[in-house]
């Protein structure tokens, strides 16, 4: 159980992410062992920049790599996956709003299901920088690989992989980040997960101020925004005229076309836990 350096990054009093249970950790540890299914989940994370998080269950939490372009359904691209700290079990049910601090932004539950690996010990994979594994989730299918990149690339040294889609019936050209953008626990977008909460936290104050991510970040707020000023619930709430927000006024317009088009999801990721 390696959770210490997730547990130094974070500040629980300010974040509603799960610190981990220990007496959890370990009972999981004992029931996943070898080759059998173990949950796995991507989580599509707004912060400074838009990344998503894959997570593996292994030894009782959460092996984890940030996918700065999201996986890719074509065998031919390689995506970037920096490891990063191990995170605990729980956080793979996580979805919402971290106000501040580290990873400030918004988590969005992407995919879940299971993994399972193609090798007996997984551990020696890992050390090997090797480890080839199935998923079942619900928009990430079949055989992958994650391979650790050779030398000091950009200073990452053993912590950049890359993932890469093995050829099978679920390999193809579809773009799925794009294809299948929503939530498989709430079926919502961010803008539906920060309406939840409290869209106005960031008003003054946007976890990433310029570049895509800022740019997004003014979006999502200005609709999460409307969406609060008008009837609650996460889908078709069309915001209420007269009753918007002072700081959602004026940056609406442009901005809905491109965020709710994109609402067609594939009907299996309407499941939910
Ligand atoms: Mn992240």
């Amino acid at each position: 159980m390696a959770l210490e350096q997730y547990r130094a990054k974070r500040n629980f009093k300010d974040s509603p992410e799960p610190a981990g249970d220990a007496k959890l950790a370990a009972a999981r540890a004992r029931a996943a062992k070898g080759a059998k299914p173990r949950f796995f989940c991507v989580q599509k994370h707004l912060a400074s920049h838009l990344h998503y998080d894959l997570r593996l269950e292994h030894n009782g939490v959460l092996l984890s790599w940030a996918v700065p372009k999201g996986p890719a359904l074509d065998p031919a691209t390689k995506r970037l996956a920096m490891m990063v700290e191990d995170h605990p079990i729980e956080y793979g049910t996580f979805e919402g709003v971290i106000p501040s601090g580290y990873g400030a932004g918004i988590v969005m539950l992407w995919d879940r299901g299971t993994w399972t690996p193609q090798v007996d010990d997984v551990d020696a994979a890992l050390k090997k920088g090797d480890l080839k594994f199935t998923l079942d989730g619900y928009k990430l299918k079949g055989s992958w690989v994650l391979v650790r990149t050779k030398g000091n690339w950009s200073g990452g040294g053993d912590r950049s992989w890359l993932l890469i889609k093995h050829r099978d019936d679920w390999a193809g050209n579809v773009d799925i980040t794009d294809f299948a953008p929503l939530s498989v626990k709430s079926n919502g977008d961010f803008a539906d997960i920060l309406a939840e909460g409290s869209p106005d936290i960031w008003i003054s104050q946007r976890p990433a101020q310029g570049g895509e991510a800022g740019a997004l970040f003014q979006k999502i707020i200005a609709r999460a925004l409307e969406m609060k000023g008008g009837s609650k619930g996460l889908l078709g709430s069309k915001g209420a005229k007269g009753n918007r927000s002072r700081a959602a006024k004026g940056s609406m317009k442009g901005s809905k076309g491109s965020v709710r088009a994109k609402r067609a999801a594939p009907k299996r990721t309407r499941r939910t836990s």
